[in-house]
C-alpha cells in the first residue's frame, strides 16, 4: 500500500516555471508538514512548489495504522498522506519528484540545486523568495538480523505511533537516554511488561525525576550493559530477541515487539552552513518556524522539537505558511529603466514616463527637418545603452508634442533637457556640440 501511494506520486507531472522565473516558496519535503504547508499557502494564493525528494509522503506513510491524527480513528498513513497530498494539489501547490542536492541561502532569490529521481546525472536550479525546509529525521536503526524484516510487524520507532497495539504484551526498548525512557514510560501504561535494554551502565542525560519514576514503575525492567542482537519471530510477527550481556553471552528474551529508541539524524546535511544547526544537526529555530536566515522557515522533525508527531508538523506547516505571507517582500532592487530611447507621442505618456522615476531623465527634443538631430540621434542612442538602464532616456519629437516644448522653451534644435528625480530641470544643453560634451564628460552617469 505504500508502494501504491508512491506510484500514484511518481505518475503526478513535475510542474517547472520558465526557467527564469521565481518560485515565491520552495517547500523541501514531501512529508505531513511539507504537504500541510503547501495547502495553507495555496489558500493564501502563494504560488508554492513541493519538492518530494527520496521519500514522497514522507514517514507517516510508512505507518500501518495512524490513531492519534484528529478525525480518523484508524487509518493507514499512505492513505492519510494521500488525501492530504490530494488537498495540497487542488489547492494549487505544484510538485516536482526531484531531491534537493544543494541550496544557496546566501544571497535572495534563493538558489536550490535539484536531481532527477531517475537519472542522478541530470541536475537543474530553481530559485525561490521563501523557502520552507520539511525534510524531517531518519530514526537511527541497529543493523541486526531480523530488523528490517519485521520493520512494522514488530519493530518500531515511534511508541506514541505504535505503542497501543500492544495493550497487555510484553514490550522491548532499546535505548538509554532521554527517548528511551519517555518511550518507556509511555508504553508502561499500555503494555503488561516493558523490558528496557540499555547499552551502557547507566542511563544518560535523563532527569533526575523522570529517571526515578521510570525506575520505579513496577512493569518495567531495566538491563544495563546488554545490548539488542537478532530479532526472531514468525509470520505474524516478532516473538523474540536474542540480547548479550556484559559477559558476551546471548541468551533469548520473549517479547511482541522492540522499539528503537536510539535517536534519530535529522536530514540537514545539506543545509550546513546554510543555516544554524544545533549540535545534533537540527534547525535552531529562531521566531516560531523561522530558522537563522530570514525568508527561510523549517518546519516538522527537522526541527528536533519535543513533538515528533504528524499533528505537529503539520501545525508548524501551518505556522510557517502564515510567517511566508508576513515576512517582508524581498526589498526590490532599484528598478531598472530600459537602455532604449523612449519616443514620447503625448503629454500623458510623458507624465507617465518621469512620474516614479528614481534617477535622472534625459530628453532629447529633435525635429525631422533638423540635420543635427539626425547625426545626434545614434550618439543619443548609444550613450543611453552604455547607462546600462541607471537612467531613462526620452525623445519628444517638437512638432509632434507641442504642448512639451512649450513647456520647456525648447528654442535651439537639438536641446537637451535633464530632469532630476522629482521632476525638476536640473541641466540644459542646446546644440550637437554642447550636448555631446556633456555626454562625454558624464560616462557613466550615475
Ligand atoms: C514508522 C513510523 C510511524 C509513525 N506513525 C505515526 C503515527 O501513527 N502518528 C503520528 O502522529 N506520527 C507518526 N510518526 C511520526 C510522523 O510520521 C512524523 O512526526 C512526521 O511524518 C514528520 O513530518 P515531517 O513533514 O516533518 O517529515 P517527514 O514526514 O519525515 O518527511 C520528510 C520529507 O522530506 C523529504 N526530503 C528529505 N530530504 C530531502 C531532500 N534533500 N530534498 C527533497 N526532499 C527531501 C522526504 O522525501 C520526505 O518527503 C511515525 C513515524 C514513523 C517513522
Amino acid at each position: 500500500m505504500v508502494k501504491k501511494y508512491f506510484i500514484s506520486s511518481l505518475l503526478l507531472l513535475s510542474a517547472h516555471l520558465g526557467a527564469d522565473e521565481v518560485y515565491p516558496v520552495a517547500i523541501i519535503g514531501s512529508g505531513i508538514g511539507g504537504l500541510t504547508a503547501g495547502i495553507y499557502l495555496g489558500r493564501a494564493n502563494i504560488k508554492s512548489l513541493v519538492i518530494e525528494g527520496p521519500k514522497p509522503g514522507g514517514a507517516l506513510a510508512q505507518s500501518p495504522s495512524v490513531q492519534n491524527w484528529p478525525g480518523e480513528l484508524d487509518i493507514p498513513g499512505h492513505e492519510l498522506i494521500e488525501k492530504i497530498h490530494n488537498q495540497a494539489e487542488k489547492s494549487g501547490t505544484q510538485f516536482s519528484q526531484e531531491e534537493v542536492v544543494s541550496v544557496d541561502f546566501s544571497k535572495r532569490p534563493f538558489t536550490l540545486k535539484l536531481r532527477d529521481p531517475f537519472d542522478a546525472s541530470k541536475t537543474r536550479s530553481i530559485s525561490a523568495k521563501q523557502c520552507i525546509i520539511a525534510t524531517g529525521a531518519t530514526p537511527k536503526l541497529l543493523g541486526i538480523p531480523g530488523e528490517e524484516k519485521y520493520w512494522s510487524k514488530g519493530v518500531y520507532t515511534c511508541a506514541l505511533c505504535d505503542g497501543t497495539l500492544y495493550r497487555d504484551k510484553v514490550v522491548a526498548v532499546v535505548g538509554g537516554g532521554d527517548s528511551a525512557v519517555t518511550e518507556a514510560h509511555y508504553l508502561s501504561k499500555i503494555a503488561k511488561k516493558v523490558i528496557v535494554f540499555v547499552r551502557k551502565p547507566a542511563l544518560r542525560g535523563v532527569e533526575e525525576t523522570r529517571r526515578n519514576e521510570v525506575l520505579h514503575t513496577p512493569n518495567v525492567e531495566i538491563h544495563y550493559q546488554t545490548t539488542v542482537e537478532e530479532v526472531k519471530g514468525t509470520e505474524d510477527g516478532v516473538t523474540q530477541l536474542i540480547v548479550k550481556d556484559q559477559n558476551g553471552k546471548e541468551f533469548p528474551v520473549a517479547t511482541d515487539a522492540l522499539f528503537l529508541a536510539i535517536g534519530a539524524n535529522p536530514n540537514t546535511e545539506i543545509f550546513k552552513g546554510q543555516v544554524e544547526l544545533d549540535p545534533l544537526g537540527y534547525v535552531v529555530l529562531k521566531d516560531h518556524q523561522m530558522t537563522s536566515v530570514d525568508g527561510v522557515m523549517a518546519i516538522g522533525d527537522v526541527t528536533g522539537g519535543i513533538c515528533k508527531q504528524a499533528v505537529c508538523a503539520a501545525s508548524e506547516g501551518a505556522i510557517a505558511s502564515i510567517q511566508v505571507e508576513s515576512v517582508k517582500p524581498i526589498a526590490e532592487s532599484p528598478k531598472a529603466f530600459s537602455d532604449e530611447v523612449v519616443e514620447i507621442t503625448s503629454e500623458e505618456q510623458f507624465q507617465q514616463e518621469i512620474t516614479g522615476a528614481n534617477s535622472n531623465v534625459y530628453i532629447d527634443f529633435y525635429a525631422t527637418w533638423c540635420g543635427p538631430c539626425k547625426m545626434l540621434k545614434p550618439r543619443f542612442d548609444n550613450w543611453a545603452k552604455t547607462m546600462k538602464g541607471k537612467n531613462k532616456f526620452l525623445k519628444v519629437n517638437v512638432d509632434k508634442v507641442r504642448g512639451l516644448s512649450e513647456k520647456y522653451k525648447i528654442r535651439a534644435m537639438p536641446t537637451m533637457i535633464v530632469l532630476d528625480e522629482k521632476g525638476n530641470v536640473v541641466n540644459r544643453k542646446e546644440g550637437t556640440h554642447e550636448i555631446c560634451k556633456h555626454m562625454d564628460a558624464a560616462i557613466p552617469v550615475q
